[in-house]
């Protein structure tokens, strides 16, 4: 990072920016919205618990006026009637405008989630913008078919946008799940309506401001806080809107498709929760980078990602020497002022996940588990959401700590035999996300990898990632993929137009 980026400048910042105060009102129609009840809750920083603004609760009445306002611009093509090449200079406008504004975007993330301040900065700014840029560019470069047919007829099969896009995302990487749902749904020529997360609304609503500076019209983007039960729930039952682009957990994905079912079987895209395994074979000859990954992935966004490698898999005989190697790499993850550019790992979102994250350390220590790092609350006295990384050694896979998604800094570490029990371990959760498998032997990489029930699978890495490749899982972790030109179809409809050309 910059050297300028230090400590004190990004808390100079931050007074700065709320001395100015945050615009928590939603955005309708282009332009900011109180919600038409005015009611309003605070926007709470897990960094040291001040409030840092009042934003809108959004509710029916407010989900309402902006799916009639995505509605309108859909309807008179005031953008799904444009050029490709036009969407696409406003999406890389869109998208440069988010790199300009890059300080202030990733200071909003920091303060609204507690992440750390350099990992907003040369990550999920970088990371949204790219991918809205990505798609920008990509929109002219899919091309529609023709069916081959007999003489006598023509069959065109086109792709249209799917219309009204209802886009609800989480809390933990809040301008990245917002642009994997933006950059293909206003690409393929959709309106939306994003609904961000009641814990983390304010980066969303910026990119909406800095989306109609770079050209977007009025009523193709809106966005509107609020809770799930309420403004989520609105969303996703409302008779016009035509997909729900869902990121959150396995349980709100559940009700996801009971709203469908109750409404008007719009078409509902789940990426939800995982638990992914990470297994170690002992053939992998360097226990340095592996362990090293381990730490880093599990621990990166403080254990807040849906694919972190959370079950650490280890064959016997190098089990002990690896575990060594890990608790070596914790200290340098010991939680810190998020807004400081050395810290690697902040502040969990709100006190509520900092209670989860605490419970399932407990019930990890009531079930026989064997605590070898962390395990605590730390930095209190700062009033900010700070637990210790924790790593957990004798971890049975039918424990609640191998089986349910923590979303906090707590690794699961399992010792296995064979590559059939590691399978089966890896393979023996209700997710199927990501995964992981170390090995110098290319037959067993090749048989474990298609063995593993997983949306992705990483070889001898775990951080490779990059827009052009689908994410998404299998089983309970979702369908649907983001990313790459795969999540167009998510957003678009084939349409076939059969047409008699000359007699049968
Ligand atoms: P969540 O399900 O509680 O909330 C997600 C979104 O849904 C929020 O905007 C929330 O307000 C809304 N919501 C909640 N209840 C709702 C309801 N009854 N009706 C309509 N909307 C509702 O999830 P979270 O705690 O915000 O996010 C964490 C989860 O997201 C984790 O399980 C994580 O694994 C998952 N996630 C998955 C991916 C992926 O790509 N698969 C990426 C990031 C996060």
């Amino acid at each position: 990072m910059n050297a300028h980026y230090s400590r004190d400048f990004w808390h100079a910042r931050a007074a700065e920016l709320l001395a100015r105060g945050i615009d928590g009102r939603m955005w309708i129609d282009g332009r900011r919205e109180d919600a038409a009840d005015g009611q309003c809750f605070d926007c709470i920083s897990p960094l040291d618990g001040r409030v840092l603004t009042r934003v809108a609760r959004g509710q029916a009445a407010d989900i309402a006026r902006a799916v009639a306002s995505a509605r309108a611009a859909f309807v008179d093509r005031r953008w799904a009637g444009k050029s490709p090449a036009a969407r696409k200079k406003v999406l890389q406008d869109f998208a440069a405008a988010m790199l300009a504004a890059r300080e202030e975007l990733a200071l909003l993330e920091t303060l609204d989630m507690g992440k750390p301040i350099t990992n907003s900065l040369s990550a999920d700014v970088p990371g949204a913008a790219r991918c809205i840029q990505w798609y920008g560019e990509a929109v002219d470069k899919v091309y529609d078919e023709i069916a081959p047919t007999a003489d006598s007829a023509l069959a065109l099969v086109t792709r249209e946008p799917a219309g009204v896009v209802g886009a609800i995302v989480p809390w933990n990487y809040p301008m990245l799940m917002a642009a994997w749902k933006l950059g293909p749904a206003l690409a393929a020529g959709n309106s939306v309506v994003l609904k961000p997360s009641e814990k983390s609304p304010l980066t969303a609503l910026r990119m909406a401001e800095l989306a109609l500076e770079a050209g977007l019209p009025p009523g193709v983007l809106n966005v509107v806080p609020g809770y799930g039960h309420e403004a989520g729930e609105a969303l996703a039952l409302h008779m016009d809107v035509d997909v729900i682009g869902f990121t959150g957990s396995t349980r709100t994905g559940r009700r996801m498709l009971e709203y469908a079912g109750r409404s008007n079987l719009k078409r509902i895209y789940n990426e939800l929760g995982g638990k992914s395994a990470n297994i170690v074979f002992a053939d992998f000859d360097d226990l340095d980078r592996a362990a090293a990954t381990a730490a880093g992935s599990m621990f990166y966004n403080q254990g807040e990602s849906c694919n972190a490698p959370s079950r650490l898999l280890l064959q016997e005989d190098i089990a002990d020497a690896f575990l060594e190697k890990l608790l070596a790499q914790v200290p340098q993850y010991a939680p810190g002022d998020p807004l400081d550019p050395q810290t690697q790992l902040g502040a969990l979102v709100d006190a509520t996940q900092t209670q989860t994250v605490l419970g399932y350390i407990a019930s990890g220590l009531a079930e026989g588990a064997q605590c070898l790092a962390g395990g605590t609350r730390v930095l209190e006295h700062t009033g900010g959401q700070f637990v210790a990384p924790t790593v957990f050694d004798k971890v049975h896979n039918r424990m609640k700590i191998a089986q349910e998604e923590i979303f906090g800094p707590v690794l699961a570490v399992l010792r296995f035999r064979t590559e059939e029990e590691a399978i089966a371990i890896a393979n023996d959760s209700t997710y199927g996300l990501h995964a992981g498998v170390w090995t110098r032997n290319l037959d067993r990489a090749v048989r474990v990898s298609r063995a593993l029930k997983a949306g992705t699978v990483h070889v001898n890495q775990y951080d490779e990632d990059d827009i052009t490749v689908p994410f998404g899982g299998v089983k309970q972790s979702g369908n649907g993929r983001d990313k790459s030109l795969h999540a167009f179809d998510k957003y678009t409809e084939l349409k076939t137009t059969w047409m008699r050309i000359a007699p049968r």
